[in-house]
């Protein structure tokens, strides 16, 4: 027997099995989260050629400077994970779903199913086929490819992540937080982080705060749960879920009486000195306009510069735009006035003071548990760093007016935010507040405050109408426009003619209007009711839709076995794509095993999501730096092919033959307009262009000998006040990341909401939404911020579930991508509800206790710890800990599935309508009104203690799943891996 306790190692993790072989080092960008870090992999020679040795962070690569976190060292157990998949599968003729049992194929048998489905349903009915996807990063592919095929039945994960964190910031401000702005720590004096605890944008927000840190800036955290970045804040406020939009209100409250607010950037770069029609009439509440028809029609939502302010040195109305902030002219931002014809009008300022003028510290208090001292304090705060500790950079910029400003005005408080706001009914409006907050301080593109990153900002609205047009849904046809995109108006919204839903997920219907990332938590669910219509095929990506990327698991595994009268499925056909052996693989009917971020090409790039930094665009690639394990392909190469063979006209040349040779050659040589493609960098014949450019046939090289990434250093005058920065603005038109140069002033007040609102109370022509909607409409789509209580608890005994529970994500996995990693499940193996020691006790359960958390949907049984760092209102757990028994090639009765919990079976994705199920009968989506965004941290539950002579078992439990033919397993390969050991 070894002595375990011997100083001697049991052998050299760093030598190579292979005696004398040489090791190698290939640069690639890591994707054991969405953050995109640079990485070097360390290979050595193994049996079957190069093997990853180990992987550390790039120290030349912009984003984390060669940071690397627990997750992207561990990307080695994820490539040699058991749990992987190695070849297509088909399910058993007469085993059922779920069962898991399965058939090898061939990947041209495979293609040949998939093709001659899909091309029947392209040919009679296209919106019959669905795509959607998980976490992955390559919309701009997928998209087109839906967009090619014809059906408007698409989306990726943004509704049931944080669609309303992007779509509250763009409407507001143009741009949003994560990869397309951020606080500017290195300059800003005081940082308030509300709704985060690990993020997407992970390594680069540790270090820019740690360095903010040593600087000596101020960190506060307001947060249910004191984890993640909060665990360093200088202070944590505890807010009840749910309640952040009201603090916001009362923030905002505190600002504008106490007159802390940036006069001169509101007149100026906003909308606030506007003037909004007062008259009950079809433009009450819209913006008065100037009716010279050169300056375009009113009220669609991207035409803001027809505007009217009042001019309070001359005591008249001029134009907003340009005349409206001439030397001289001093737009009003209160009082109440007439125009010529009579009309009464307001600037819109004065209606958000008026709306914001019952929201006291003490209202506020009531509603978040915060004392209200301390919100007029943080108020102070706030005041005190966006003015008294201001100051200018030398940094000469002209305006989109031509004004010339010879320095750059700093406003050095910053904020980021996340799922917290987002994950609730309420969170458009919520986030809407904080962009109105951050924009009265004038911390907009400044510096110190919110920094927008390339492609952003965009136009307010942003100049992409989803695809809105059912007539348009044809045989072998294209859509003349993509599935998804920004509304401005209820002309936009993507309904029939009877005012329902175009889509499956009623994504852009009147339900949920302005739902620009689709609604795919409801998408298993409508599908099976045939609301609107019955699909044919159903492919996943990526996603794990019967277990934790869905609300109400058990009911949605139900459903995709669920079959009709016919004996057939609900939904006919399931395609699941995944490199692993997820919950969801169980459920297919055809299983296609992608291939893992070491083994293919992937882009990040500027249709798509970027790595940009403030100073200018980034993007970055992957490339292959092993073999594909199996037969593993590539999903990008499998939709490539498809779109071959069922010949897409942007795949197919003219005389019919195959465009692009595969995936590399694709996003080389396609170009949506003249010299744009997917990747930005060692463009043109010779690869000596950047941004705009020809294809060049070398660019995949260029990309490899550069660390697998370009970044592009914008001018100096370019890098502040972007919504309004002539210089700025003419350089995104002309690469092609805006369609117009016009300035993006910020819409502290929404005529676009307003819009669809007067559709809802009739008083507006046009499409009006069915008669149960007006109230809903009429309701939320309220033009200024406002709070609201998540729908739920409309819905909810408060008092019998007096509870709020929320999930986090932990720093060392991300989703449910890595309980199958060797190195991190020894981090967290099994998860715990964590819950205030007063609440606890409370309910008789005692510290490592196992308890039941019910809310009205479900009940869960899980082990209890006690935390301090959890306000005694709200309960919380982390994110996909617990699996389903054999899920992921874990061994029966692994401790993720027998002491791990999900959360989500207390979760429901659908709520009675009305709220109050007065009418009875219809049910609604769980999610933001406005937006779509699923209402994940919503629910509400109690706890009990479990009875003694229960199992210490969580409940609910699975069956448990077989192992897939060819799914990797082989676990003592992992366990001996670094010491090279031979292992059958
Ligand atoms: S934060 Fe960690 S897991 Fe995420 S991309 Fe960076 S190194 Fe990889």
């Amino acid at each position: 027997m070894r002595n375990i306790l011997s100083s001697e190692p049991l052998h050299d993790p760093t030598a190579s099995p292979t005696p004398g072989a040489t090791t190698e080092i290939k640069c690639t960008t890591c994707y054991m989260c969405a953050c995109r870090c640079g990485i070097r992999v360390h290979l050595r020679e193994g049996d079957n050629g190069p093997e990853v040795r180990y992987i550390d962070g790039n120290p030349n690569h912009p984003l984390n400077k060669g940071v690397i976190c627990a997750k992207g060292s561990s990307g080695i157990m994820k490539q040699i994970s058991p749990a992987r998949l190695t070849q297509p599968l088909l399910r058993k003729p007469g085993s059922e779903r779920g069962a898991g049992e399965f058939e090898p194929i061939s990947w041209e048998r495979a293609f040949d199913l998939l093709t001659e489905r899909l091309a029947r349903i392209r040919a009679t009915d296209p919106k019959k086929f669905a795509l959607f996807t998980g976490r992955d990063q390559m919309q701009a592919l997928t998209g087109l490819f839906a967009r090619q095929f014809g059906t408007p039945n698409y989306a990726a994960h943004g509704g049931f992540c944080s669609v309303n964190m992007a779509a509250g910031m763009i409407y507001t401000v143009g741009g949003s937080f994560w990869e397309f702005g951020g606080p500017d720590l290195d300059r800003a004096k005081l940082f308030v982080m509300i709704g985060t605890a690990e993020d997407h944008h992970s390594n680069p927000m540790k270090i820019a705060i740690s360095k903010f840190k040593r600087d000596g800036g101020r960190f506060i955290s307001i947060n249910p749960v004191r984890t993640g970045y909060s665990a360093i804040a200088d202070e944590w406020i505890p807010i009840r879920p749910g309640t952040d939009g009201a603090l916001l209100m009362a923030l905002l409250h505190e600002l504008i009486t106490t007159d802390q607010i940036d006069h001169a950037f509101l007149k100026r770069f906003t909308n606030a000195p506007q003037l909004v029609v007062l008259d009950d009439c079809e433009r009450e509440g819209l913006f008065a306009f100037d009716p010279d028809p050169a300056r375009g029609a009113p009220g669609d939502g991207r035409n803001p510069h027809n505007k009217l302010v009042w001019d309070t040195a001359s005591g008249t109305v001029k134009n907003a735009y340009p005349e409206g902030i001439a030397d001289g002219c001093d737009p009003a931002l209160e009082g109440h006035y007439t125009l010529a014809d009579g009309t009464r009008v307001a600037p819109s300022f004065q209606l958000l003071r008026d709306r914001v003028a019952t929201c006291t510290p003490e209202w506020a208090s009531a509603i978040t548990g915060i004392a209200a001292s301390r919100i007029r304090q943080l108020a102070h705060e706030l005041g005190h760093a966006a003015f008294q500790q201001a100051f200018e950079l030398p940094i000469a910029w002209t305006d989109a007016w031509g004004k010339q400003h010879p320095s750059t005005q700093a406003r050095p408080v910053a904020f980021h935010a996340m799922r917290g706001l987002a994950a609730h009914s309420n969170g458009f409006q919520t986030v809407r507040a904080l962009a109105v907050l951050m924009s009265v301080l004038g911390t907009i593109d400044a510096p110190g405050g919110f920094r927008h990153k390339a492609p952003y900002p965009r136009h307010i609205v942003p100049n992409y109408r989803a695809f809105n047009a059912p007539e348009m849904i044809q045989p072998n046809t294209p859509l003349n426009a993509a599935p998804l995109g920004f509304p401005a108006h209820p002309d936009e919204l993507a309904i029939n003619t009877d005012g329902s839903p175009i889509r499956i997920d009623h994504a852009f219907s009147w339900e949920h209007p302005l739902s620009a990332h689709g609604m795919m938590h409801n998408v298993i669910t409508n599908a099976v009711k045939g609301d609107p219509y019955r699909i044919d095929t159903l492919l996943l990506f990526m996603a794990n839709m019967a277990w934790n990327s869905t609300m109400n698991t058990l009911g949605v595994r139900e459903m995709l076995n669920r079959k009709d009268g016919s004996g057939e499925y609900m939904i006919p056909f399931l395609v699941v794509c995944d490199a692993f052996q997820s919950e969801t693989v169980a459920f297919a009917d055809l299983v296609l095993p992608d291939t893992t971020y070491l083994e293919r090409h992937d882009v990040m790039g500027m249709l798509d999501r970027p790595i940009s930094e403030f100073e200018g665009p980034v993007d970055s690639v992957r490339v292959p730096v092993v073999k594909p394990l199996g037969q593993c392909k590539p999903f990008q190469e499998v939709l490539i092919e498809l779109a071959s063979r069922l010949k897409f006209p942007a795949f197919t040349t003219p005389d019919g033959g195959r465009k692009f040779t595969g995936y590399p050659d694709f996003v080389v040589n396609f170009q949506p307009q003249p010299g744009i493609g997917f990747l930005m960098g060692w463009r043109g014949k010779d690869g000596t262009e950047h941004l705009r450019g020809e294809p060049n046939p070398k660019q995949w090289e260029m990309y490899e000998k550069n660390d697998c990434v370009f970044q592009y250093h914008m001018p100096e005058n370019t890098h502040f006040m972007r919504n309004w920065n002539r210089a700025y603005l003419d350089f995104a038109k002309e690469k092609g990341w805006r369609q117009k140069d016009d300035p993006i002033q910020l819409a502290l007040y929404s005529d676009t909401l307003q819009s669809f609102r007067l559709a809802a109370q009739g008083k507006s022509g046009g499409r009006q939404p069915p008669e149960e909607l007006r109230e809903r409409i009429a309701t939320y789509f309220d033009p200024l911020p406002f709070w609201y209580a998540p729908l739920e608890e409309t819905a909810t005994d408060l008092a019998a579930y007096p509870l709020n529970a929320i999930t986090q994500r932990p720093m060392a996995m991300y989703h449910s991508w890595d309980s199958q990693n060797a190195w991190l499940r020894q981090i967290h193996s099994h998860n715990y509800l964590h819950v205030n020691p007063v609440t606890a006790r409370a309910a008789g359960i005692e510290d490592g206790g196992w308890c039941w958390v019910e809310s009205q949907w479900g009940q869960v049984r899980c082990m209890l710890r006690y935390s301090e760092a959890v306000e005694p209102g709200t309960v919380w757990t982390w994110n996909a800990i617990g699996k389903a028994d054999g899920a992921w090639q874990l061994a029966p009765g692994a401790d993720e599935a027998r002491k791990g919990f999900l959360l989500n079976h207390l979760i429901s994705e659908e709520l009675p309508f009305p709220l109050d199920g007065a009418k009875g009968g219809r049910t609604i989506s769980n999610s933001d009104p406005i937006t779509g965004q699923a209402g994940w941290y919503d629910v509400r539950v109690r706890i009990r203690p479990a009875a003694p002579d229960e199992e210490h078992v969580s409940f609910p439990q699975m069956a448990s799943m077989p192992s897939a033919p060819g799914v990797l397993g082989r676990v003592s390969s992992v366990l001996t891996y670094f010491a090279g050991r031979k292992t059958s």
